[in-house]
């Protein structure tokens, strides 16, 4: 039998980092194991469910590249099929009609409570055949009235739940449409899922899914229940925490790459290791090895290991990534230097694509005016000379690389007798407008010799006109 995982999301939100973590964690183990990941969407509560949701959630999955084998199966088109198990309950007596109206369900419940007993449903239409030909009904499972279900749950360990502690719960509601628990015990017994990998706020449903697969004879999986993540002040991770979705974080700038090493340490770990590729990972991983508490997200670690990601992977890839974010900031990159230069230079000074993009706007796009500050401070008349000078010696190269580049500008600071400094930074500010870049003979170097040229001008431009004010 082949092992076989499955992510589940209700299309009702994007794709949160949870999600994506369970998703994740669920993919790694079919795959270390050699097995088939499906995606089956549960859109059956139709007034929650979008498409806009299902196509966040999809966006979410392919952009961490977690690939799926089967699917994405819909719920919503697998409505006769739940009628038929839900046929198949009835006829084995093992679910009956409820006519209860939900204000009956409710005193039995209050009444349960006045006892002091355990507040459900009393079971009054459990072992009736009077149906009534006039009223709506619910379906309900009959869930076995003693013993105990047991979960041997591969990140939890054993948890033990008494049958007297669980209603018969409604499998179908009175227009017919099936329940949560009901379609995804449908679901997971005829795709064969061998192992569920969800999160813990599902644990509560578990014995009652594991009774209808017995009702069902269906194998019973394997579950493993995911602890939840917590933002950084210990509450249940929200949008006040930041970003939540997916998508969001490659909207920050952070890398796939970056994102899932981040989650798979968050919850899981190897030793005090911290960077896996997406191999190590897949060779490493084990439920047994996640943690059985919470954890929290810590976005500074997302940071230290985006940085990783964006100084270590191959600059062109790091480029394709970063082609996005220029795109989203309007910098076209058609003329200017390969973007893989320009994350060669750039990646160990920023903390996202999105910083890096903002940064590396010089190399693609004129400007008009200098950063303020820069200039007030480096753009000064005492500069001038500085700056013609070395403007004439870079005019003189032929060879437009760092090196000459560099030449000519320590000969411009020794010809004038001053510090590099003294020229290098008006330099610089006159080629990229602002005091901070890669180093300086890099940053040329990138940048066309005209459109040095032309900038050194536009600086002396600058001054003159600052002379003429004072
Ligand atoms: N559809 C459920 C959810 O999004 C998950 C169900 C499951 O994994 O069993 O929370």
């Amino acid at each position: 039998m082949t092992l076989t995982t499955r992510f589940a999301p209700s299309p009702t939100g994007y794709l949160h980092v949870g999600g994506a973590r369970t998703a994740l964690y669920s993919w790694l183990y079919a795959k270390k194991n050699g097995g088939d990941f499906i995606l089956r969407i549960e859109d059956t509560d139709l007034e929650r469910s979008t498409q806009e949701s299902v196509d966040a959630i999809m966006d979410g999955m392919n952009w961490l590249n977690l690939e799926w084998t089967h699917g994405p199966y819909f719920q919503t088109k697998r409505f006769d099929r739940y009628k038929e198990v839900i046929e198949q309950l009835i006829a084995s007596g093992n679910a009956y009609r409820c006519y209860c109206t939900s204000d009956e369900v409710e005193a039995m419940r209050s009444d349960a409570k006045a006892k002091g007993e355990i507040e459900k449903y009393n079971g009054l239409w459990r072992d009736r055949t009077d149906y009534p030909t006039d009223k709506p009904y619910v379906i309900r499972f009959k869930n076995p009235l003693d013993g105990d279900v047991v979960i041997n749950d591969m990140v939890k360990g054993d948890i033990t739940i008494s049958n007297k502690q669980l209603d018969d719960l409604i499998i179908a509601r009175s227009d017919g449409t099936p329940t949560y628990n009901l379609t995804v015990v449908v679901d997971d017994w005829d795709m064969k899922v061998t192992h569920v990998v969800r999160g813990d706020d599902h644990i509560s449903n578990t014995p009652k899914q594991i009774n209808i697969l017995t009702a069902l004879n269906a194998e019973i999986p394997e579950y493993a229940h995911i602890p939840m993540i917590l933002g950084d002040d210990g509450k249940r991770l929200s949008k006040r925490h930041g970003a939540v979705g997916v998508m969001q974080y490659r909207d920050d700038g952070y890398l796939p790459e970056a994102l899932l090493n981040y989650l798979v340490r968050l919850g899981w770990s190897h030793g005090d290791q911290e960077i896996f590729s997406r191999d190590e990972m897949i060779e490493l991983f084990d439920l047994k090895d996640c943690n059985r508490a919470p954890s929290g997200f810590n976005t500074d670690k997302l940071i230290w290991v985006n940085q990783h990601y964006m100084k270590t992977l191959a600059p062109e890839y790091v480029a394709e990534h970063l082609a996005w974010h220029m795109a989203d900031q309007d910098i076209n990159t058609d003329n200017g230097p390969a973007l893989s230069e320009v994350v060669k230079v750039q990646a160990d000074r920023v903390k996202t694509l999105k910083e890096m993009a903002q940064i590396s706007r010089y190399f693609y796009q004129d400007f008009t005016e200098f950063d303020a500050k820069a200039a007030k401070k480096h753009l000064r008349p005492v500069a001038k000379e500085a700056l013609l000078l070395v403007k004439d010696k870079l005019s003189e190269l032929n060879d437009w690389s760092a090196e000459p580049i560099h030449t000519a500008i320590n000969a411009t600071a020794e010809e004038l007798g001053v510090g590099m400094g003294k020229v290098g930074m008006p330099l610089r500010v006159a080629a990229t407008g602002a005091g901070n870049s890669p180093s300086l003979d890099l940053t040329l170097a990138l940048l066309a010799k005209d459109k040095v040229l032309a900038r050194i001008e536009l600086a002396l431009a600058f001054i003159a006109q600052r002379e003429a004010q004072t």
